[in-house]
Protein backbone atom coordinates (compact mmCIF):
# COMPACT_ATOMS: atom_id res chain seq x y z
CA UNK A 1 0.00 0.00 0.00
CA UNK A 2 1.46 3.47 -1.26
CA UNK A 3 0.24 6.55 0.47
CA UNK A 4 -2.46 8.27 -1.98
CA UNK A 5 -0.46 11.93 -1.99
CA UNK A 6 2.84 10.09 -2.81
CA UNK A 7 0.99 8.66 -5.11
CA UNK A 8 -0.18 11.92 -6.98
CA UNK A 9 2.43 13.46 -6.08
CA UNK A 10 4.60 10.33 -7.92
CA UNK A 11 2.08 10.91 -11.51
CA UNK A 12 2.71 14.51 -10.98
CA UNK A 13 6.66 14.46 -11.01
CA UNK A 14 6.25 11.98 -14.27
CA UNK A 15 4.52 14.51 -15.81
CA UNK A 16 1.84 11.24 -15.84
CA UNK A 17 -2.62 12.51 -15.85
CA UNK A 18 -3.57 12.12 -12.22
CA UNK A 19 -6.01 9.66 -13.42
CA UNK A 20 -3.00 7.78 -13.35
CA UNK A 21 -2.74 7.51 -9.08
CA UNK A 22 -6.19 6.75 -9.17
CA UNK A 23 -5.53 3.65 -11.24
CA UNK A 24 -2.40 2.73 -9.50
CA UNK A 25 -4.47 3.24 -6.03
CA UNK A 26 -7.29 1.06 -7.19
CA UNK A 27 -5.42 -1.89 -7.91
CA UNK A 28 -3.58 -1.78 -4.53
CA UNK A 29 -6.94 -1.86 -2.92
CA UNK A 30 -9.58 -3.04 -4.79
CA UNK A 31 -6.93 -5.29 -6.84
CA UNK A 32 -4.98 -6.63 -4.23
CA UNK A 33 -2.07 -6.13 -6.76
CA UNK A 34 1.30 -6.23 -4.86
CA UNK A 35 3.74 -5.26 -8.16
CA UNK A 36 3.36 -2.70 -10.31
CA UNK A 37 4.12 -5.33 -13.27
CA UNK A 38 0.60 -6.59 -12.65
CA UNK A 39 -1.04 -3.82 -13.06
CA UNK A 40 -2.38 -4.45 -16.34
CA UNK A 41 -4.09 -1.15 -17.42
CA UNK A 42 -0.94 1.31 -17.23
CA UNK A 43 1.50 1.11 -19.84
CA UNK A 44 4.14 -1.26 -19.46
CA UNK A 45 6.69 1.97 -19.56
CA UNK A 46 5.46 3.97 -16.48
CA UNK A 47 5.13 0.02 -14.66
CA UNK A 48 8.84 0.14 -14.80
CA UNK A 49 9.64 3.46 -13.61
CA UNK A 50 6.83 2.74 -10.76
CA UNK A 51 9.17 0.02 -9.92
CA UNK A 52 12.38 1.70 -9.99
CA UNK A 53 10.69 4.40 -7.46
CA UNK A 54 8.23 3.13 -5.66
CA UNK A 55 7.54 0.17 -3.12
CA UNK A 56 4.20 -1.35 -3.37
CA UNK A 57 4.40 -2.99 -0.28
CA UNK A 58 5.16 -1.68 3.06
CA UNK A 59 5.98 -4.84 4.90
CA UNK A 60 6.93 -8.02 4.00
CA UNK A 61 5.72 -11.00 5.34
CA UNK A 62 8.18 -13.47 6.76
CA UNK A 63 6.63 -16.42 8.49
CA UNK A 64 2.68 -17.82 8.95
CA UNK A 65 1.70 -20.10 11.70
CA UNK A 66 -1.62 -21.48 11.11
CA UNK A 67 -3.89 -23.24 13.92
CA UNK A 68 -5.26 -26.71 13.36
CA UNK A 69 -8.17 -26.43 13.33
CA UNK A 70 -8.34 -24.09 10.87
CA UNK A 71 -9.54 -20.68 12.20
CA UNK A 72 -6.76 -18.43 12.96
CA UNK A 73 -3.71 -17.71 11.63
CA UNK A 74 -0.92 -15.45 12.28
CA UNK A 75 1.70 -13.33 10.24
CA UNK A 76 4.91 -12.17 11.13
CA UNK A 77 6.07 -9.09 9.12
CA UNK A 78 9.29 -7.13 8.89
CA UNK A 79 9.43 -3.19 7.88
CA UNK A 80 11.47 -1.38 6.17
CA UNK A 81 13.54 -0.46 8.95
CA UNK A 82 14.18 -4.04 10.15
CA UNK A 83 11.24 -4.46 13.08
CA UNK A 84 9.08 -6.80 13.42
CA UNK A 85 5.41 -6.85 13.85
CA UNK A 86 2.17 -9.53 13.90
CA UNK A 87 -1.09 -9.45 12.80
CA UNK A 88 -3.91 -12.48 12.63
CA UNK A 89 -6.49 -13.85 10.32
CA UNK A 90 -9.43 -15.44 12.73
CA UNK A 91 -11.89 -16.97 10.55
CA UNK A 92 -15.43 -17.82 11.23
CA UNK A 93 -18.31 -19.19 9.49
CA UNK A 94 -19.92 -15.77 8.26
CA UNK A 95 -17.04 -13.03 9.13
CA UNK A 96 -13.72 -13.27 8.61
CA UNK A 97 -11.36 -11.08 11.31
CA UNK A 98 -8.04 -9.26 10.71
CA UNK A 99 -6.52 -8.32 14.28
CA UNK A 100 -4.19 -5.32 13.01
CA UNK A 101 -0.96 -4.25 15.17
CA UNK A 102 -1.14 -0.16 15.43
CA UNK A 103 2.69 0.13 17.08
CA UNK A 104 5.87 -2.17 17.58
CA UNK A 105 5.51 -2.98 20.81
CA UNK A 106 3.79 -0.81 23.57
CA UNK A 107 4.54 2.26 25.83
CA UNK A 108 1.76 1.22 28.20
CA UNK A 109 2.54 -1.71 29.95
CA UNK A 110 -0.12 -3.62 31.16
CA UNK A 111 0.76 -6.28 33.55
CA UNK A 112 -0.69 -9.47 31.60
CA UNK A 113 -0.06 -8.55 27.99
CA UNK A 114 3.62 -9.54 25.84
CA UNK A 115 3.25 -6.32 23.75
CA UNK A 116 4.12 -4.23 26.23
CA UNK A 117 6.82 -6.14 27.96
CA UNK A 118 9.83 -4.56 25.88
CA UNK A 119 8.17 -1.15 25.56
CA UNK A 120 7.48 0.92 22.48
CA UNK A 121 9.64 0.55 19.48
CA UNK A 122 7.62 3.03 17.26
CA UNK A 123 4.37 3.45 15.73
CA UNK A 124 3.12 2.47 12.45
CA UNK A 125 2.23 4.17 9.31
CA UNK A 126 -1.47 4.02 7.99
CA UNK A 127 -0.15 1.93 4.91
CA UNK A 128 1.39 -0.82 7.55
CA UNK A 129 -1.79 -1.26 9.05
CA UNK A 130 -3.59 -1.09 5.84
CA UNK A 131 -1.10 -3.88 4.63
CA UNK A 132 -1.54 -6.43 7.63
CA UNK A 133 -5.19 -6.36 6.37
CA UNK A 134 -4.20 -6.53 2.49
CA UNK A 135 -1.72 -9.61 3.51
CA UNK A 136 -5.01 -11.53 4.31
CA UNK A 137 -7.38 -10.05 2.26
CA UNK A 138 -5.14 -12.01 -0.71
CA UNK A 139 -5.19 -15.11 1.34
CA UNK A 140 -8.75 -15.20 1.50
CA UNK A 141 -9.61 -14.36 -1.98
CA UNK A 142 -7.66 -17.30 -2.60
CA UNK A 143 -10.12 -19.84 -1.05
CA UNK A 144 -13.20 -17.55 -2.31
CA UNK A 145 -13.89 -15.27 0.81
CA UNK A 146 -13.34 -11.40 1.83
CA UNK A 147 -12.21 -9.55 5.44
CA UNK A 148 -15.59 -8.25 6.81
CA UNK A 149 -13.97 -7.32 10.04
CA UNK A 150 -10.40 -5.36 11.35
CA UNK A 151 -10.33 -4.63 14.98
CA UNK A 152 -7.38 -2.51 16.55
CA UNK A 153 -6.75 -5.03 19.15
CA UNK A 154 -3.25 -6.50 17.75
CA UNK A 155 0.17 -4.92 19.38
CA UNK A 156 0.06 -1.51 20.67
CA UNK A 157 -2.41 1.54 21.96
CA UNK A 158 -3.78 2.78 18.57
CA UNK A 159 -5.48 5.99 20.31
CA UNK A 160 -1.11 7.00 20.52
CA UNK A 161 -0.83 6.31 17.45
CA UNK A 162 -4.35 8.20 16.51
CA UNK A 163 -3.91 10.25 12.96
CA UNK A 164 -2.07 7.08 11.44
CA UNK A 165 -4.79 4.90 13.15
CA UNK A 166 -7.83 6.88 11.99
CA UNK A 167 -5.95 7.14 8.48
CA UNK A 168 -5.43 3.48 8.31
CA UNK A 169 -9.43 3.50 8.95
CA UNK A 170 -10.57 5.93 6.47
CA UNK A 171 -8.15 4.21 3.86
CA UNK A 172 -9.75 0.52 4.32
CA UNK A 173 -13.10 2.50 4.26
CA UNK A 174 -12.72 4.28 1.41
CA UNK A 175 -15.18 2.89 -1.17
CA UNK A 176 -13.27 3.55 -4.25
CA UNK A 177 -10.23 1.54 -2.68
CA UNK A 178 -10.97 -1.45 -0.09
CA UNK A 179 -14.43 -0.51 0.51
CA UNK A 180 -14.71 -2.17 3.83
CA UNK A 181 -18.13 -1.11 5.69
CA UNK A 182 -16.95 1.47 8.72
CA UNK A 183 -19.38 -0.82 10.97
CA UNK A 184 -16.68 -3.74 10.22
CA UNK A 185 -13.81 -1.81 12.10
CA UNK A 186 -12.76 -1.52 15.43
CA UNK A 187 -10.19 0.30 17.76
CA UNK A 188 -9.82 -0.83 21.44
CA UNK A 189 -8.02 1.79 23.75
CA UNK A 190 -6.65 0.98 27.29
CA UNK A 191 -8.41 4.27 27.96
CA UNK A 192 -6.30 7.23 26.35
CA UNK A 193 -9.09 9.94 27.51
CA UNK A 194 -8.39 13.13 25.45
CA UNK A 195 -8.16 10.68 22.34
CA UNK A 196 -11.17 9.05 23.05
CA UNK A 197 -12.38 12.50 23.56
CA UNK A 198 -11.10 13.28 20.05
CA UNK A 199 -12.50 10.25 18.28
CA UNK A 200 -16.66 11.24 19.47
CA UNK A 201 -16.01 14.03 17.52
CA UNK A 202 -15.31 12.57 14.53
CA UNK A 203 -18.66 11.53 12.07
CA UNK A 204 -17.80 7.80 11.66
CA UNK A 205 -19.31 4.29 12.07
CA UNK A 206 -16.21 3.23 13.79
CA UNK A 207 -16.65 0.37 16.81
CA UNK A 208 -14.96 1.51 20.37
CA UNK A 209 -13.79 -0.84 22.40
CA UNK A 210 -12.06 0.52 26.27
CA UNK A 211 -10.18 -2.16 28.11
CA UNK A 212 -10.77 -1.81 31.77
CA UNK A 213 -9.60 -4.53 33.71
CA UNK A 214 -10.41 -3.25 36.98
CA UNK A 215 -13.22 -1.22 38.81
CA UNK A 216 -11.11 0.37 41.37
CA UNK A 217 -8.33 2.71 40.81
CA UNK A 218 -6.25 0.87 43.24
CA UNK A 219 -6.18 -2.30 41.22
CA UNK A 220 -5.99 -0.64 37.64
CA UNK A 221 -3.22 1.47 38.38
CA UNK A 222 -1.50 -1.67 38.92
CA UNK A 223 -2.68 -3.89 35.78
CA UNK A 224 -3.50 -1.04 33.51
CA UNK A 225 -0.30 2.13 34.60
CA UNK A 226 -2.36 4.34 31.99
CA UNK A 227 -4.91 4.40 34.73
CA UNK A 228 -2.85 6.65 36.82
CA UNK A 229 -2.62 9.31 34.17
CA UNK A 230 -6.24 8.75 33.19
CA UNK A 231 -8.34 7.08 36.10
CA UNK A 232 -11.65 5.86 35.98
CA UNK A 233 -13.74 8.62 37.03
CA UNK A 234 -11.50 10.37 34.33
CA UNK A 235 -12.23 7.74 31.83
CA UNK A 236 -15.79 6.93 32.63
CA UNK A 237 -17.22 10.42 32.42
CA UNK A 238 -15.31 10.37 28.74
CA UNK A 239 -17.52 6.78 28.08
CA UNK A 240 -20.07 8.70 29.59
CA UNK A 241 -20.11 11.35 26.79
CA UNK A 242 -19.46 8.97 23.83
CA UNK A 243 -22.14 7.05 24.08
CA UNK A 244 -24.50 10.81 24.73
CA UNK A 245 -23.28 12.16 22.22
CA UNK A 246 -22.75 9.69 19.19
CA UNK A 247 -25.65 7.34 20.23
CA UNK A 248 -23.97 3.94 19.85
CA UNK A 249 -22.74 1.04 21.77
CA UNK A 250 -19.58 1.24 23.66
CA UNK A 251 -17.62 -2.16 24.39
CA UNK A 252 -15.72 -2.61 27.32
CA UNK A 253 -12.89 -5.69 27.33
CA UNK A 254 -12.09 -7.21 30.90
CA UNK A 255 -9.39 -9.97 30.80
CA UNK A 256 -10.13 -12.42 33.56
CA UNK A 257 -7.70 -12.79 36.17
CA UNK A 258 -8.97 -15.39 38.68
CA UNK A 259 -7.84 -14.29 42.30
CA UNK A 260 -7.08 -10.58 41.38
CA UNK A 261 -10.34 -8.80 39.35
CA UNK A 262 -12.96 -11.39 39.69
CA UNK A 263 -13.70 -11.29 43.19
CA UNK A 264 -17.02 -9.37 44.63
CA UNK A 265 -15.63 -6.21 45.28
CA UNK A 266 -14.68 -5.70 41.68
CA UNK A 267 -17.94 -7.46 40.61
CA UNK A 268 -19.52 -5.13 42.73
CA UNK A 269 -17.54 -1.76 41.54
CA UNK A 270 -18.01 -2.80 37.87
CA UNK A 271 -21.75 -3.47 38.66
CA UNK A 272 -21.74 -0.15 39.37
CA UNK A 273 -19.86 1.53 36.71
CA UNK A 274 -20.94 -0.50 33.80
CA UNK A 275 -25.05 -1.14 34.47
CA UNK A 276 -26.02 1.36 32.24
CA UNK A 277 -27.43 1.22 28.57
CA UNK A 278 -25.18 0.90 25.26
CA UNK A 279 -22.52 -0.31 27.41
CA UNK A 280 -21.73 -3.83 26.93
CA UNK A 281 -19.15 -5.57 29.15
CA UNK A 282 -16.85 -8.38 27.09
CA UNK A 283 -14.81 -10.89 29.36
CA UNK A 284 -11.73 -12.42 27.76
CA UNK A 285 -9.81 -15.57 29.17
CA UNK A 286 -6.67 -14.82 30.25
CA UNK A 287 -4.20 -16.35 27.76
CA UNK A 288 -0.88 -16.86 28.81
CA UNK A 289 1.93 -14.59 28.53
CA UNK A 290 4.73 -16.24 30.71
CA UNK A 291 3.49 -14.42 33.72
CA UNK A 292 2.38 -14.37 37.44
CA UNK A 293 -1.17 -14.61 36.31
CA UNK A 294 -3.40 -18.14 35.76
CA UNK A 295 -5.99 -18.37 33.00
CA UNK A 296 -9.79 -19.09 34.57
CA UNK A 297 -11.86 -22.00 33.54
CA UNK A 298 -15.13 -22.14 31.55
CA UNK A 299 -17.32 -22.32 34.51
CA UNK A 300 -15.43 -19.20 36.09
CA UNK A 301 -16.05 -17.50 33.45
CA UNK A 302 -19.46 -18.14 33.46
CA UNK A 303 -20.03 -17.70 37.09
CA UNK A 304 -18.63 -14.20 36.84
CA UNK A 305 -20.72 -13.62 33.76
CA UNK A 306 -23.63 -14.77 35.51
CA UNK A 307 -22.92 -12.54 38.36
CA UNK A 308 -22.53 -9.46 36.51
CA UNK A 309 -25.80 -9.90 34.58
CA UNK A 310 -27.93 -10.25 37.18
CA UNK A 311 -26.37 -6.84 38.72
CA UNK A 312 -27.83 -5.19 35.39
CA UNK A 313 -24.22 -5.38 32.90
CA UNK A 314 -25.17 -6.55 29.13
CA UNK A 315 -22.29 -8.68 29.46
CA UNK A 316 -20.73 -12.17 27.70
CA UNK A 317 -17.45 -13.79 27.34
CA UNK A 318 -15.88 -13.62 24.63
CA UNK A 319 -13.96 -16.44 22.49
CA UNK A 320 -9.97 -15.81 21.39
CA UNK A 321 -9.22 -18.32 19.00
CA UNK A 322 -5.35 -18.84 18.44
CA UNK A 323 -4.44 -19.53 21.66
CA UNK A 324 -2.06 -22.42 20.58
CA UNK A 325 0.01 -20.51 17.63
CA UNK A 326 0.46 -17.78 20.43
CA UNK A 327 -1.90 -15.79 17.95
CA UNK A 328 -5.01 -14.99 20.66
CA UNK A 329 -5.10 -11.32 22.60
CA UNK A 330 -1.66 -10.28 24.76
CA UNK A 331 0.26 -12.91 22.67
CA UNK A 332 1.51 -10.78 20.08
CA UNK A 333 4.56 -9.72 20.98
CA UNK A 334 6.32 -10.07 17.79
CA UNK A 335 9.62 -12.45 18.45
CA UNK A 336 11.57 -12.81 15.41
CA UNK A 337 11.76 -16.44 14.17
CA UNK A 338 15.61 -16.37 14.90
CA UNK A 339 15.04 -14.33 18.30
CA UNK A 340 14.99 -15.99 21.90
CA UNK A 341 12.06 -18.51 22.54
CA UNK A 342 9.20 -17.53 25.04
N1 LIG B 1 -3.81 -1.48 23.36
C1 LIG B 1 -5.18 -1.70 23.09
C2 LIG B 1 -5.45 -2.66 21.96
C3 LIG B 1 -4.61 -3.90 21.92
S1 LIG B 1 -4.85 -5.06 23.21
C4 LIG B 1 -5.92 -2.14 24.35
O1 LIG B 1 -5.27 -2.47 25.32
O2 LIG B 1 -7.14 -2.08 24.32
C5 LIG B 1 -6.41 -5.81 22.78
C6 LIG B 1 -7.07 -6.56 23.90
O3 LIG B 1 -6.34 -7.71 24.30
C7 LIG B 1 -7.23 -5.69 25.12
O4 LIG B 1 -8.49 -5.74 25.70
C8 LIG B 1 -6.18 -6.30 26.00
O5 LIG B 1 -6.36 -5.98 27.27
C9 LIG B 1 -6.32 -7.77 25.69
N2 LIG B 1 -5.22 -8.56 26.24
C10 LIG B 1 -3.96 -8.15 26.47
N3 LIG B 1 -3.22 -9.15 27.03
C11 LIG B 1 -4.05 -10.21 27.17
C12 LIG B 1 -3.87 -11.54 27.65
N4 LIG B 1 -2.71 -11.95 28.11
N5 LIG B 1 -4.94 -12.37 27.63
C13 LIG B 1 -6.12 -11.95 27.13
N6 LIG B 1 -6.34 -10.72 26.65
C14 LIG B 1 -5.32 -9.85 26.66
FE1 LIG C 1 -0.49 -2.09 25.24
FE2 LIG C 1 -3.04 -2.92 25.01
FE3 LIG C 1 -1.07 -4.64 25.70
FE4 LIG C 1 -1.88 -2.78 27.43
S1 LIG C 1 -3.11 -4.50 26.62
S2 LIG C 1 0.27 -3.31 26.94
S3 LIG C 1 -2.32 -1.09 26.06
S4 LIG C 1 -1.28 -3.57 23.76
Amino acid sequence: MIDPAVLRATMADLGQPAYRATQVYEALTRGLATEFAAIGVLPPALRTVLAERLQPLSLTPVETRAAAAGDARKTLFETPDGRAVEAVLMIYRQRATVCVSSQVGCSVGCAFCASGAHGLGRSLSAEEMVDQVLHFARELRDVGRRVTNVVFMGMGEPFLNYDETLGACRLLNDPAGFGLGARGVSISTAGVVPALRRFTDEESQINLAVSLHAATDALRDRLVPLNRRYPLAMLLAACADYVARRRRKLFFEYVVLPGVNDGDDQARALAELLGRPLYHLNLIAYNDTGGEFARPGARELAALRDRLVAAGVACTVRRSPGGEIEAACGQLAALRPAGPGR
